[in-house]
């Protein structure tokens, strides 16, 4: 095994922003574990950036299915003994999500168990490995469609977006990084929640006005935060955001 400073464990990053997150990480001399639902995936994944030169593995694992969170704590407990940052970037949309008088309660639900509660599980499961690190860094890959003074403010951008289930979960995903940043005072472990930008990915359908690579920036500037980090605060590439 590689020997670097940092560990790293970033969900969901076969592509898109995780994929660049994983990247850019691993650019800066962090040991990357790629985490992904589909090992084939995580191996081209690994293959790539192994052609870049740069180290990385991958675990399997699916934010639905608990039996694979709990493994992939496990085995980088055996392989590495502890992680210094965790990426909670892995997240979906749904085709059947839209404004609140018409969205489909089962793509609500399949979102909020993904986005929310998938990542909320695998928050806890890598907590143990966390605690054991110097000083851990938690990202949560939010969306400024999860503020709710945004959503309720006309003059917003954001304010037409209704996606009752994917705005939910981002807001469901703040309050666990206000409560989590809460919880872990007077701990070295920090956690933040990060709004990419409005990327050119999957999710988005390609639109968007920032390549993956523009999109992993700020979500890798906060994994990698120094001393005196900030903690339960919710930004975007052009400062703070209102919760
Ligand atoms: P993407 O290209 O669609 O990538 C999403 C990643 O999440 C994929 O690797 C996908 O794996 C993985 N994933 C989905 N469900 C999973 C599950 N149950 N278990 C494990 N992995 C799962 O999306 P993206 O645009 O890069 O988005 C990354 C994050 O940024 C998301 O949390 C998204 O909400 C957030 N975000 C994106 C934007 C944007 O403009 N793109 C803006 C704000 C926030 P598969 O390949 O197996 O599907």
């Amino acid at each position: 095994m590689v020997k670097t400073n940092r560990i790293a464990l970033v969900t969901g990053a076969n592509k898109g922003i995780g994929r660049e997150i994983a990247r850019q990480l691993a650019q800066g001399g962090v040991f990357v574990i790629i985490g992904a639902r589909d090992p084939a995936r995580a191996k081209w994944a690994v293959e790539d950036l192994s052609s870049q030169g740069l180290p990385a593995q991958s675990v399997q694992l699916d934010l639905n299915d608990d039996v694979s969170i709990t493994a992939a704590a496990e085995r980088i407990r055996a392989e590495h003994g502890r992680l210094d940052i965790l990426v909670n970037n892995a997240g979906i949309v749904d085709a059947a999500d839209g404004p609140p008088s018409m969205s489909s309660p089962e793509a609500v639900r399949r979102i909020m168990d993904t986005n929310f509660v998938g990542t909320l599980a695998v928050t806890q499961a890598m907590l143990p490995l966390l605690r054991q690190s110097p000083a851990a860094r938690i990202v949560n890959l939010s969306s400024s469609l999860g503020s709710l003074t945004l959503n309720g403010d006309p003059a917003s951008p954001y304010y037409s977006a209704r996606l009752i289930g994917y705005n939910a979960s981002k807001a469901a995903l703040n309050m666990l990084t206000v409560q989590l940043a809460q919880e872990l005072r007077g701990t070295s472990i920090v956690v933040n929640s990060v709004s990419p930008g409005f990327v050119k990915t999957d999710l988005t359908g390609h639109s968007g006005f920032m390549t993956p690579e523009e999109g992993a920036r700020l979500p890798v500037t906060y994994a990698l935060v120094g001393e005196d980090a900030p903690s339960g605060q919710f930004v975007e590439p052009s400062g703070e955001t209102p919760w």
